[in-house]
């Protein structure tokens, strides 16, 4: 499916969040990997406690983006076979804006990622999610100051840590990335700091159309306009945006490599590369057939991180 644009009504208050002073992240470390996944079972989501961050759905102007991948491979897709290049890449633009680029802002690095020890979201109609999942996982995560924001969800049955470090060595493809200054990321256990969160499910509701086409992830996120960011920083205020939420199928991906691959595809998503590419060689296709980042996938991402974009996330 390919991403659709659904505008969010702005809120007549204009505040971009509720303003978080000294929040502050460590610096990158590119070397260290530091995975801390929840285990299967849901005593060690918290190991510490955060004081109360406060967070409103009243983000501004924002737009509703999101990503998917399907299960299906037996699709039409370009090859470039023998005229691949050293410089190939393909535009990461948000189609639903225009192809406007899409990206993390600086001050966000590292950004944080939860991966959830199974848990499923609440089960909704598969065209209202990029409508709505945003807000649905703010709001349980950051409203209030519950250390255990996610206590009520229920783990996809069938779910085992094996799934979950296959997820974390998907999200770990773009790693090496992190090197050339672009962007940086690790892994946190507790929800409520996290800029990207991971849920799972056994098969989207309504994803299954009579062409047998399921979709195998779902990325959901809101760009916000950088100018609305740049005013509250003169301001002096360090305005908290929303998460963006993955979820991935685990019966479409019913392997560990497949749920590996699927992983890196929405992790791409993201990371703020919204089209898909026409190339079936990259894993951003929208029926992505590689289980490896190609070189047009890592250009790619680096020129979205080399240049200035107005949308960010
Ligand atoms: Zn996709």
């Amino acid at each position: 499916m390919r991403p659709s644009f659904v505008l969010k009504l702005l809120s007549t208050v204009l505040a971009l969040a509720v303003f978080v002073p000294g929040l502050t992240f460590g610096p990158a470390d590119a070397q260290v990997i530091k995975r801390k996944l929840p285990k299967a079972g849901f005593q060690p989501l918290m190991r510490t406690g955060t004081p109360g961050v406060g967070y409103s759905s009243n983000q501004g102007p924002s737009q509703m983006v999101s990503g998917s991948s399907q299960g299906m491979h037996l699709v039409p897709g370009l090859d470039r076979g023998n005229r691949a290049s050293a410089g190939d890449w393909y535009d990461p633009g948000e189609p639903d804006l225009k192809m406007q680029w899409v990206r993390w802002e600086p001050r966000k690095m590292p950004l944080r990622v939860w991966i959830s020890p199974g848990l499923q979201l609440p089960s909704l109609a598969f065209q209202e999610l990029k409508a709505t999942r945003v807000d649905t996982v703010a709001q349980m995560c950051f409203q209030g100051n519950n250390p255990n924001p996610f206590a009520s969800l229920t783990q996809v049955t069938g779910w085992n840590d094996e799934m979950g470090e296959a997820v974390a060595a998907g999200i770990e493809m773009w790693k090496p990335l992190e090197q050339e200054g672009l962007f940086s990321y690790d892994f946190t256990p507790n929800p409520r700091e996290a800029n990207i969160l991971v849920f799972f499910n056994d098969n989207f509701a309504g994803a299954t159309e009579p062409g047998g086409i399921s979709t195998g992830g779902y990325t959901c996120a809101q760009a916000i306009p950088y100018a609305k960011i740049a005013e509250a920083l003169k301001e002096g205020k360090n305005p908290r945006t929303p998460p963006v939420v993955m979820e991935l199928s685990l019966g479409v991906n019913s392997t560990l490599e497949k749920l590996k691959a699927a992983t890196a595809h929405e992790f791409g998503h993201a990371l703020g590369i919204k089209a898909h590419s026409p190339y079936r060689d990259d894993i951003m296709h929208e029926n992505r057939v590689v289980e490896q980042l190609s070189q047009a996938d890592k250009n790619t991402i680096r020129r979205l991180y080399k240049s200035r974009t107005q949308w960010v996330l």
